[in-house]
Protein backbone atom coordinates (compact mmCIF):
# COMPACT_ATOMS: atom_id res chain seq x y z
CA UNK A 1 0.00 0.00 0.00
CA UNK A 2 1.33 3.33 -0.41
CA UNK A 3 0.21 5.60 2.80
CA UNK A 4 -0.42 9.14 1.56
CA UNK A 5 -3.17 10.10 4.33
CA UNK A 6 -0.66 11.10 7.28
CA UNK A 7 -2.49 13.84 8.21
CA UNK A 8 -4.98 11.14 9.61
CA UNK A 9 -2.28 9.16 11.02
CA UNK A 10 1.01 8.04 10.51
CA UNK A 11 2.72 4.64 11.05
CA UNK A 12 4.31 3.44 14.25
CA UNK A 13 8.40 4.51 14.10
CA UNK A 14 10.14 1.40 14.18
CA UNK A 15 12.02 2.96 16.84
CA UNK A 16 9.11 3.52 19.05
CA UNK A 17 7.76 0.24 18.77
CA UNK A 18 10.84 -1.38 19.87
CA UNK A 19 11.34 1.09 22.62
CA UNK A 20 7.35 0.62 23.72
CA UNK A 21 7.56 -3.17 23.53
CA UNK A 22 10.74 -3.05 26.50
CA UNK A 23 8.96 -0.74 28.20
CA UNK A 24 5.78 -3.18 28.06
CA UNK A 25 7.60 -5.90 28.97
CA UNK A 26 9.36 -5.21 32.02
CA UNK A 27 7.78 -1.64 33.19
CA UNK A 28 4.14 -2.46 34.83
CA UNK A 29 4.26 -1.03 38.24
CA UNK A 30 1.39 1.59 39.23
CA UNK A 31 3.10 5.13 38.88
CA UNK A 32 0.79 5.60 42.32
CA UNK A 33 2.06 2.47 44.24
CA UNK A 34 5.06 3.66 46.54
CA UNK A 35 7.15 0.30 46.06
CA UNK A 36 9.77 0.16 43.53
CA UNK A 37 8.47 -0.83 40.79
CA UNK A 38 5.38 1.80 41.08
CA UNK A 39 8.55 4.36 41.36
CA UNK A 40 10.35 3.17 38.56
CA UNK A 41 7.07 3.90 36.38
CA UNK A 42 6.30 7.28 37.92
CA UNK A 43 9.90 8.37 37.02
CA UNK A 44 9.38 7.06 33.27
CA UNK A 45 6.75 9.67 33.07
CA UNK A 46 8.36 12.34 34.80
CA UNK A 47 11.31 11.62 32.32
CA UNK A 48 8.90 12.16 29.61
CA UNK A 49 6.91 14.85 30.51
CA UNK A 50 10.50 16.44 31.19
CA UNK A 51 11.56 15.91 27.07
CA UNK A 52 8.35 16.51 25.74
CA UNK A 53 8.36 20.23 27.94
CA UNK A 54 12.47 20.79 27.01
CA UNK A 55 11.52 20.11 23.70
CA UNK A 56 8.76 22.09 23.09
CA UNK A 57 10.44 24.80 25.95
CA UNK A 58 8.00 24.68 28.63
CA UNK A 59 7.72 23.84 32.00
CA UNK A 60 7.19 20.59 33.06
CA UNK A 61 4.44 20.99 35.21
CA UNK A 62 2.55 22.58 32.39
CA UNK A 63 2.25 19.37 30.40
CA UNK A 64 -0.86 16.98 31.39
CA UNK A 65 -0.75 13.67 29.60
CA UNK A 66 -3.96 12.92 28.22
CA UNK A 67 -5.76 10.00 25.83
CA UNK A 68 -5.95 11.61 22.73
CA UNK A 69 -5.75 15.44 21.39
CA UNK A 70 -9.68 15.32 21.63
CA UNK A 71 -10.02 14.42 25.46
CA UNK A 72 -7.31 17.87 25.49
CA UNK A 73 -9.39 19.83 24.35
CA UNK A 74 -12.46 19.05 25.94
CA UNK A 75 -11.07 19.58 28.81
CA UNK A 76 -9.29 22.42 27.73
CA UNK A 77 -13.01 24.05 26.29
CA UNK A 78 -14.95 22.89 29.04
CA UNK A 79 -12.72 23.40 31.70
CA UNK A 80 -11.71 26.82 31.38
CA UNK A 81 -15.24 28.13 31.07
CA UNK A 82 -16.53 26.47 34.14
CA UNK A 83 -14.09 28.09 36.06
CA UNK A 84 -13.45 31.32 34.45
CA UNK A 85 -16.28 32.51 33.93
CA UNK A 86 -15.91 33.70 30.42
CA UNK A 87 -19.31 33.58 28.10
CA UNK A 88 -17.36 34.54 24.62
CA UNK A 89 -15.73 32.14 22.57
CA UNK A 90 -13.97 33.69 19.26
CA UNK A 91 -13.01 31.08 17.21
CA UNK A 92 -12.84 29.99 13.53
CA UNK A 93 -15.24 28.03 10.99
CA UNK A 94 -12.25 25.80 10.13
CA UNK A 95 -11.88 24.20 13.23
CA UNK A 96 -11.67 20.96 13.53
CA UNK A 97 -14.67 19.16 14.59
CA UNK A 98 -12.96 17.88 18.05
CA UNK A 99 -13.11 21.92 18.83
CA UNK A 100 -16.18 22.42 17.22
CA UNK A 101 -17.95 20.10 18.83
CA UNK A 102 -16.70 20.48 22.33
CA UNK A 103 -17.43 24.55 21.75
CA UNK A 104 -21.16 22.70 20.64
CA UNK A 105 -21.05 20.68 24.23
CA UNK A 106 -20.18 23.69 26.37
CA UNK A 107 -22.73 26.33 24.40
CA UNK A 108 -25.31 23.60 25.52
CA UNK A 109 -24.20 24.14 29.67
CA UNK A 110 -23.42 28.06 29.18
CA UNK A 111 -25.20 30.79 27.23
CA UNK A 112 -22.22 31.33 25.11
CA UNK A 113 -21.51 33.83 22.70
CA UNK A 114 -20.08 32.59 19.47
CA UNK A 115 -18.05 35.00 16.89
CA UNK A 116 -15.70 34.04 13.92
CA UNK A 117 -13.15 35.53 13.19
CA UNK A 118 -12.85 36.52 9.39
CA UNK A 119 -11.17 34.38 6.65
CA UNK A 120 -9.84 35.08 3.03
CA UNK A 121 -10.45 31.73 0.58
CA UNK A 122 -6.61 31.02 1.62
CA UNK A 123 -7.82 30.38 5.18
CA UNK A 124 -6.08 33.83 6.02
CA UNK A 125 -7.45 35.51 9.32
CA UNK A 126 -8.26 38.96 9.28
CA UNK A 127 -6.52 39.91 12.49
CA UNK A 128 -8.02 43.05 12.72
CA UNK A 129 -11.52 41.56 12.92
CA UNK A 130 -10.09 39.46 15.51
CA UNK A 131 -8.77 42.91 17.20
CA UNK A 132 -12.68 44.33 16.57
CA UNK A 133 -14.00 41.52 18.42
CA UNK A 134 -11.93 41.43 21.57
CA UNK A 135 -11.95 45.64 21.99
CA UNK A 136 -15.66 45.07 21.84
CA UNK A 137 -15.08 42.47 24.71
CA UNK A 138 -11.95 41.77 25.93
CA UNK A 139 -13.18 38.80 27.96
CA UNK A 140 -13.27 36.20 25.57
CA UNK A 141 -11.58 32.92 24.81
CA UNK A 142 -9.73 32.71 21.52
CA UNK A 143 -9.45 29.27 19.70
CA UNK A 144 -7.80 29.23 16.93
CA UNK A 145 -5.89 26.47 15.40
CA UNK A 146 -1.97 26.80 14.25
CA UNK A 147 -2.22 23.95 11.11
CA UNK A 148 -5.45 22.78 9.21
CA UNK A 149 -5.73 19.30 8.79
CA UNK A 150 -8.03 19.89 5.47
CA UNK A 151 -6.52 22.26 3.27
CA UNK A 152 -3.07 22.26 5.32
CA UNK A 153 -3.03 26.20 5.85
CA UNK A 154 -1.11 27.58 8.97
CA UNK A 155 -2.60 30.46 11.41
CA UNK A 156 -0.22 32.93 12.24
CA UNK A 157 -0.32 31.73 15.85
CA UNK A 158 2.17 34.15 17.50
CA UNK A 159 0.87 37.21 15.95
CA UNK A 160 -2.61 36.06 17.29
CA UNK A 161 -0.80 35.17 20.95
CA UNK A 162 0.83 38.91 21.01
CA UNK A 163 -3.16 40.45 20.39
CA UNK A 164 -4.63 38.28 22.54
CA UNK A 165 -2.02 39.13 25.12
CA UNK A 166 -2.68 42.43 24.77
CA UNK A 167 -6.62 41.87 25.63
CA UNK A 168 -5.69 39.64 28.46
CA UNK A 169 -7.80 36.84 26.42
CA UNK A 170 -6.88 33.45 27.24
CA UNK A 171 -5.60 31.78 23.62
CA UNK A 172 -6.00 27.94 22.74
CA UNK A 173 -4.35 26.73 19.44
CA UNK A 174 -5.08 23.32 18.55
CA UNK A 175 -1.75 22.30 17.44
CA UNK A 176 -2.43 18.39 16.69
CA UNK A 177 -1.11 18.82 12.79
CA UNK A 178 1.88 20.50 13.50
CA UNK A 179 3.51 19.22 16.83
CA UNK A 180 6.76 17.40 15.90
CA UNK A 181 7.22 19.06 12.05
CA UNK A 182 8.23 22.85 13.61
CA UNK A 183 9.57 23.47 16.50
CA UNK A 184 6.84 25.13 17.71
CA UNK A 185 8.64 26.92 20.45
CA UNK A 186 5.62 27.60 23.10
CA UNK A 187 7.60 30.04 25.41
CA UNK A 188 7.81 32.76 22.88
CA UNK A 189 4.92 34.35 21.84
CA UNK A 190 3.07 30.64 22.18
CA UNK A 191 -0.81 29.89 22.58
CA UNK A 192 -1.71 29.39 26.64
CA UNK A 193 -3.20 25.92 25.59
CA UNK A 194 -2.28 23.83 22.96
CA UNK A 195 -2.89 19.97 22.59
CA UNK A 196 -1.10 16.94 20.83
CA UNK A 197 -1.95 13.40 19.47
CA UNK A 198 0.86 11.24 19.27
CA UNK A 199 -0.43 9.07 16.81
CA UNK A 200 0.12 12.13 14.14
CA UNK A 201 3.79 12.28 14.56
CA UNK A 202 4.87 8.23 14.42
CA UNK A 203 3.95 7.70 18.09
CA UNK A 204 1.07 5.19 19.45
CA UNK A 205 -2.71 5.58 18.91
CA UNK A 206 -4.73 6.65 22.15
CA UNK A 207 -2.56 8.71 23.78
CA UNK A 208 -1.74 12.72 23.92
CA UNK A 209 -1.19 15.97 25.91
CA UNK A 210 -2.94 19.12 26.72
CA UNK A 211 -0.53 21.82 27.55
CA UNK A 212 -1.62 24.82 29.73
CA UNK A 213 0.12 27.58 30.49
CA UNK A 214 0.76 28.12 34.28
CA UNK A 215 -1.33 31.76 34.10
CA UNK A 216 -4.22 30.28 32.84
CA UNK A 217 -6.45 27.91 35.64
CA UNK A 218 -8.87 25.26 34.60
CA UNK A 219 -11.09 22.53 36.15
CA UNK A 220 -10.96 18.79 35.52
CA UNK A 221 -13.28 17.19 33.09
CA UNK A 222 -11.96 13.67 34.58
CA UNK A 223 -12.24 12.98 38.35
CA UNK A 224 -11.00 10.33 40.35
CA UNK A 225 -7.64 9.28 41.77
CA UNK A 226 -5.96 12.71 41.35
CA UNK A 227 -3.25 11.51 38.33
CA UNK A 228 -2.00 14.28 37.02
CA UNK A 229 -1.94 16.73 39.75
CA UNK A 230 -5.90 16.40 39.66
CA UNK A 231 -5.67 17.39 36.42
CA UNK A 232 -6.90 13.81 34.85
CA UNK A 233 -7.39 11.19 36.70
CA UNK A 234 -6.72 7.36 35.46
CA UNK A 235 -4.15 5.26 35.86
CA UNK A 236 -1.29 6.35 33.63
CA UNK A 237 -0.86 5.21 30.35
CA UNK A 238 2.69 4.38 30.70
CA UNK A 239 3.51 2.69 27.44
CA UNK A 240 1.66 5.36 25.47
CA UNK A 241 3.66 8.08 27.90
CA UNK A 242 6.62 6.85 27.13
CA UNK A 243 6.15 6.22 22.99
CA UNK A 244 4.73 9.36 22.64
CA UNK A 245 8.14 10.57 24.22
CA UNK A 246 10.32 8.88 22.34
CA UNK A 247 8.30 9.85 18.77
CA UNK A 248 9.17 13.89 20.23
CA UNK A 249 12.62 12.99 20.19
CA UNK A 250 13.28 11.45 17.19
CA UNK A 251 10.66 14.02 15.42
CA UNK A 252 12.74 16.60 16.71
CA UNK A 253 15.95 14.58 16.20
CA UNK A 254 15.37 14.31 12.32
CA UNK A 255 13.50 17.68 12.07
CA UNK A 256 15.33 19.41 9.44
CA UNK A 257 16.70 16.35 7.56
CA UNK A 258 12.35 14.77 7.19
CA UNK A 259 11.43 18.44 6.40
CA UNK A 260 13.24 19.18 3.29
CA UNK A 261 12.75 15.70 2.27
CA UNK A 262 8.80 15.81 2.48
CA UNK A 263 8.68 19.43 1.10
CA UNK A 264 10.54 18.29 -2.18
CA UNK A 265 8.28 15.35 -2.23
CA UNK A 266 5.18 18.00 -1.75
CA UNK A 267 6.83 20.46 -4.27
CA UNK A 268 7.76 17.66 -6.73
CA UNK A 269 3.98 16.38 -6.44
CA UNK A 270 2.35 20.06 -6.99
CA UNK A 271 4.59 20.25 -10.37
CA UNK A 272 3.12 17.30 -11.62
CA UNK A 273 -0.23 17.35 -10.96
CA UNK A 274 -0.14 20.78 -12.74
CA UNK A 275 1.47 20.01 -15.58
CA UNK A 276 -0.52 16.80 -15.88
CA UNK A 277 -4.00 18.29 -14.89
CA UNK A 278 -3.87 21.78 -15.39
CA UNK A 279 -7.57 22.17 -14.60
CA UNK A 280 -7.08 21.22 -10.74
CA UNK A 281 -8.18 23.78 -8.41
CA UNK A 282 -6.03 24.27 -5.15
CA UNK A 283 -7.75 24.96 -2.17
CA UNK A 284 -5.90 27.24 0.45
CA UNK A 285 -2.25 26.49 -0.76
CA UNK A 286 -0.09 29.22 -0.09
CA UNK A 287 2.66 27.98 -1.27
CA UNK A 288 5.53 27.95 1.27
CA UNK A 289 2.90 29.08 3.92
CA UNK A 290 1.24 25.72 4.24
CA UNK A 291 2.34 22.95 5.93
CA UNK A 292 4.92 21.03 3.70
CA UNK A 293 3.49 17.84 4.26
CA UNK A 294 -0.14 18.30 3.05
CA UNK A 295 -1.58 19.16 -0.41
CA UNK A 296 -5.71 19.59 -1.33
CA UNK A 297 -7.45 19.66 -4.61
CA UNK A 298 -10.64 19.34 -5.91
CA UNK A 299 -11.00 17.86 -8.99
CA UNK A 300 -13.39 20.09 -11.68
CA UNK A 301 -16.27 18.12 -13.62
CA UNK A 302 -14.26 18.54 -16.96
CA UNK A 303 -12.48 15.14 -15.63
CA UNK A 304 -14.11 11.90 -15.17
CA UNK A 305 -13.97 12.29 -10.67
CA UNK A 306 -16.56 9.94 -9.90
CA UNK A 307 -15.46 7.59 -6.52
CA UNK A 308 -11.78 9.05 -6.81
CA UNK A 309 -10.68 7.29 -3.42
CA UNK A 310 -12.10 4.18 -4.35
CA UNK A 311 -10.48 4.29 -7.53
CA UNK A 312 -7.01 5.12 -5.78
CA UNK A 313 -7.88 2.49 -3.07
CA UNK A 314 -7.77 0.04 -5.69
CA UNK A 315 -4.74 0.65 -7.16
CA UNK A 316 -3.45 0.21 -3.66
CA UNK A 317 -2.72 3.89 -2.95
CA UNK A 318 -4.55 5.67 0.74
CA UNK A 319 -5.65 9.21 0.44
CA UNK A 320 -8.51 11.07 1.89
CA UNK A 321 -11.21 12.68 0.58
CA UNK A 322 -11.28 15.42 3.55
CA UNK A 323 -11.11 15.61 7.31
CA UNK A 324 -9.97 11.75 8.20
CA UNK A 325 -12.69 11.78 10.98
CA UNK A 326 -15.09 11.43 8.64
CA UNK A 327 -14.04 8.68 6.52
CA UNK A 328 -16.32 6.52 5.67
CA UNK A 329 -18.88 9.10 5.29
CA UNK A 330 -19.77 11.02 2.90
CA UNK A 331 -20.18 15.04 3.17
CA UNK A 332 -19.26 18.23 2.48
CA UNK A 333 -16.12 19.26 3.86
CA UNK A 334 -17.19 22.22 6.55
CA UNK A 335 -13.89 23.41 6.21
CA UNK A 336 -13.95 23.89 1.96
CA UNK A 337 -17.64 25.17 2.66
CA UNK A 338 -16.27 28.07 5.37
CA UNK A 339 -13.63 29.23 2.21
CA UNK A 340 -16.37 29.34 -0.39
CA UNK A 341 -14.61 26.05 -2.00
CA UNK A 342 -17.28 24.24 -4.81
CA UNK A 343 -18.15 21.60 -2.59
CA UNK A 344 -20.13 19.72 -5.10
CA UNK A 345 -16.78 18.24 -6.56
CA UNK A 346 -14.85 15.81 -4.93
CA UNK A 347 -11.45 16.74 -3.11
CA UNK A 348 -8.39 14.87 -2.34
CA UNK A 349 -5.91 14.97 0.09
CA UNK A 350 -2.68 13.87 -0.29
CA UNK A 351 -0.41 13.90 3.13
CA UNK A 352 2.97 12.87 3.14
CA UNK A 353 5.55 11.91 5.96
CA UNK A 354 9.41 10.63 6.61
CA UNK A 355 8.89 7.71 4.99
CA UNK A 356 7.04 8.21 1.51
CA UNK A 357 9.57 8.00 -1.63
CA UNK A 358 9.72 9.91 -5.01
CA UNK A 359 8.68 6.29 -6.67
CA UNK A 360 5.76 6.44 -4.46
CA UNK A 361 4.72 10.13 -6.03
CA UNK A 362 5.43 8.41 -10.37
CA UNK A 363 3.35 5.83 -9.09
CA UNK A 364 0.17 7.84 -8.04
CA UNK A 365 0.70 10.21 -11.25
CA UNK A 366 0.59 7.35 -13.51
CA UNK A 367 -2.27 6.55 -11.49
CA UNK A 368 -3.86 9.76 -11.88
CA UNK A 369 -3.53 9.79 -15.30
CA UNK A 370 -5.58 6.55 -16.09
CA UNK A 371 -8.33 8.05 -14.18
CA UNK A 372 -8.50 11.56 -14.14
CA UNK A 373 -9.41 11.45 -18.20
CA UNK A 374 -11.14 14.32 -19.28
CA UNK A 375 -14.93 13.61 -19.81
N1 LIG B 1 -7.31 18.47 15.78
C1 LIG B 1 -6.84 18.27 14.55
C2 LIG B 1 -6.35 19.45 13.77
C3 LIG B 1 -6.79 16.99 14.00
O1 LIG B 1 -6.30 16.80 12.78
C4 LIG B 1 -7.28 15.91 14.77
C5 LIG B 1 -7.31 14.55 14.20
O2 LIG B 1 -7.42 14.36 13.01
C6 LIG B 1 -7.75 16.16 16.07
C7 LIG B 1 -7.75 17.45 16.54
C8 LIG B 1 -8.23 15.05 16.94
O3 LIG B 1 -7.19 14.16 17.22
P1 LIG B 1 -7.53 12.74 17.89
O4 LIG B 1 -8.55 12.08 17.03
O5 LIG B 1 -6.23 12.02 17.89
O6 LIG B 1 -8.05 13.03 19.23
Amino acid sequence: MIYFDNAATTPLDTEVYEYMCTIMKEQYGNPSSVHALGRSSKVLIEDSRSLIAGLLKVQPSEIYFTSTATEAITTAIFGLIRKSGIRRIITSAIEHHAVQHAIDFVHKIYPLQLSFVRLDKNANPDLEHLEDLLTENPSSLVILMHANNETGSVFPINSISKICKHYHAPFFSDMVQSMGKYENDLSDNGPDITCCSAHKLHGPKGVGFLYLSKNVSISPLITGGGQERNMRSGTENIYGIAGMAKAFEIAYRDMKKNREHITKLKNYFADKLKSNFPELIFNAQNDTKGLYNLINFSVPDVYKNKMLLEKLDMQQIAVSGGSACNSGVVKASHVLEALNADTNIPALRFSFSKYNTFEELDFSIEALKKLLFKN
